[in-house]
């Protein structure tokens, strides 16, 4: 009997637990045996209670929890050939051959990364005396399925990730909240929503909300963003607006580089000379992963979670290592290297200041 096993890694997500759990009941489903790595890497680094078998009703009730219940954990040893070796180990120790790993590119790119090295890490395992030529004997392919979790929906070749839709919804709720007082008193509010190098929550809760101004990453502001802002501002006052809602991501800046922070822009609105706006900042933190998955979530989790298994079961020798996308409303398999490498793409350009670059590719994802 095939034994496949769940890991969670990086950033937890909300839909998460909703992945484990379709992943645990296709695999047992289909007649394999079903384990949970504990704790990311770190788990499969350290074996032993991390890595448990996992029965139907284990997960009975997941598909509405948010977080990760199987844990989630950076992992150090885990970026070094040793740590890979010891995760080896306890794979072939396990009798696991197949992983399916829901995480962000970092993840991803360390499955990958152990997936290219799995030959060679069975060879130094006999070669070093710590298991016989006799217990790999049956596991010379390791087989590696990615989902994507991930709130910033920053993922190239997918149309969503999972959490993504679950974090937008409570950005907005958010900002509903904020909005009742905004209008009774009148006031601004500069919300900060997360997003490094990915603009999505922002741009869509902007969109969503109705804000006055956003701020992303990948289409930074004209120097004048000042004067444009408080023009638009100004102009949204005029025609009755009681309130001013302007978003902006983490990894905001203007054309130069330079950061644009939320003091800058509640300064700006509140600068007495000019619009002297009541203005106050919200930095919504994580309240943005926390709470449950939205429908959407569980959903995609559940959807993509069953084709992670049977990718698991199609897969040969020769199959390049699949991720699952949602693409165009269709579940889909993708080579996952080329996604990630395309995401890092974006993130580098951002880094360089080519925005230009940066807006090209995310136009082609
Ligand atoms: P995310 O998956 O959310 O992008 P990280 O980038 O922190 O989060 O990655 C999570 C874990 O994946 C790391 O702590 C590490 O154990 C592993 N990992 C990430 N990148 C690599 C890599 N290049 N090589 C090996 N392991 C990696």
């Amino acid at each position: 009997r095939r034994r496949i096993a769940m890991m969670t890694s990086g950033g937890d997500s909300p839909g998460m637990n909703g992945a484990t759990r379709a992943v645990i009941r296709t695999a047992l489903e289909r007649g394999c045996e079903a384990y949970c790595v504990y704790e990311g890497y770190e788990g499969l680094v350290q074996g032993g209670n991390f890595i448990r078998k996992m029965e139907w009703s284990d997960v009975r009730g997941w598909l509405s929890e948010g977080g990760t219940l199987i844990g989630t954990a950076r992992c150090m040893a885990f970026y070094e050939r040793p740590g890979r070796l010891k995760a080896a180990r306890n794979m072939v120790l396990n009798g696991i051959d197949a992983l399916v790993i829901c995480g962000g590119d970092g993840s991803l790119t360390g499955a990958d990364k152990f997936r290219s090295e799995w030959p060679s890490l069975l060879k130094e395992l006999v070669e070093t005396k710590q298991l016989t030529a006799e217990q790999v004997e049956p596991f010379k392919h390791l087989n590696i399925v990615g989902l994507v979790g991930s709130i910033d929906n920053d993922m190239s070749g997918t149309d969503a990730t999972i959490g993504c839709f679950s974090a937008l919804g409570r950005i907005c709720e958010m900002v509903d909240y904020i909005e009742a007082t905004a209008s009774s008193h009148s006031r601004a509010f500069v919300i900060e929503v997360m997003g490094r190098h990915c603009g999505w929550l922002a741009l869509m809760a902007g969109v969503a909300t109705g804000a006055d101004f956003i701020f992303i990453p990948e289409k930074p502001r004209a120097d004048r963003w000042r004067e444009e802002m408080c023009t638009i501002v100004a102009r949204h006052r005029q025609l009755g607006k009681r309130k001013t809602i302007v978003i902006v991501a983490e990894g905001a800046h203007d054309q130069q580089g330079n950061k644009i922070t939320p003091e800058q822009i509640k300064n700006l609105l509140a600068d007495k000379q000019g619009l002297a706006l009541d203005t106050r900042i919200t930095t919504l933190g994580h309240v943005q992963r926390g709470g449950s998955a939205c429908a959407y979530d569980r959903y995609l989790a559940t959807l993509q979670g069953v084709e992670a298994v049977n990718a698991v079961l199609d897969a040969t020798p020769t199959t390049p290592t699949p991720f699952i996308a949602i693409n165009e409303n269709k579940i889909t398999r993708k080579p996952l290297v080329q996604a990630v490498e395309d995401t890092k793409e974006v993130a580098k350009a951002i880094e360089a200041r080519d925005f230009d670059r940066a807006m090209g590719l995310r136009d082609t994802e």
